[in-house]
């Protein structure tokens, strides 16, 4: 017997990252009770999505025209370049407001038990780009997961013949955090890249 409907949009919410069976039964339910516009809305964004967003041809963010929104900025620095996992990390720093060179979205991480080696990832375009661009400092800003430390070691590795500064995003302590809630590792970090105030 097929699944119905529901069954169907249940099944596709809970295949989304960070939601459960239960969280996909509330979404699905609460869709049900909007009015059909939302409904309708929803599958309308959902379909012009994917229709019309693509890879930015210079960085591999997402985008809806040929170079991305940040590529097309002119008044960005040139030569530095971060490195990052995916389109959502280029937003979150751009969010944060501290950053005005351009990007380079791996889409994805080293990870050699799924089967994702350098060649799964957008990394000889990355060596490409190297080539060409007139880039001066590189920052890894992949996660500070395992996957993430690996994909970093090993670009920095690739890297390292290469006339470039490469530099790695500080992790340690968050900002008003308490040190007591600070787990080892992040605490070990913290300690080892202590940085001078005076
Ligand atoms: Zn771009």
């Amino acid at each position: 017997m097929n699944d119905s409907a529901l069954d169907r949009v249940i099944q596709s919410f809970a295949a989304m990252p960070g939601i459960g069976k239960k969280t996909a039964q509330r979404l699905a339910y609460f869709v049900l009770n909007q009015e059909n516009r939302f409904a309708v809305d929803l599958a309308d964004a959902l379909r012009e999505m994917k229709e019309k967003l693509r890879w930015c041809e210079r960085c591999y963010n997402i985008s809806e025209t040929s170079l991305c929104s940040i590529c097309s900025m002119t008044n960005r620095r040139e030569g530095l370049l971060c490195v990052v996992e995916d389109a959502v990390n280029v937003n979150n720093i751009e969010r944060s407001g501290s950053f005005d060179g351009y990007y380079h979205v791996l889409q994805g991480v080293l990870s050699p038990v799924n089967g994702i080696g350098p060649d799964e990832l957008r990394v000889n375009e990355l060596f490409a780009r190297l080539d060409k661009d007139p880039i001066s400092e590189v920052i890894l800003a992949t996660n500070p997961t395992v996957e993430g430390e690996a994909t970093a070691m090993f670009l920095a590795d690739a890297l390292a013949d290469r006339n470039l500064k490469i530099t790695r995003i500080a992790v340690g302590v968050p900002i008003g955090g308490n040190l007591d809630y600070v787990d080892e590792i992040t605490m070990a970090k913290a300690i080892t890249n202590r940085r001078p105030l005076l």
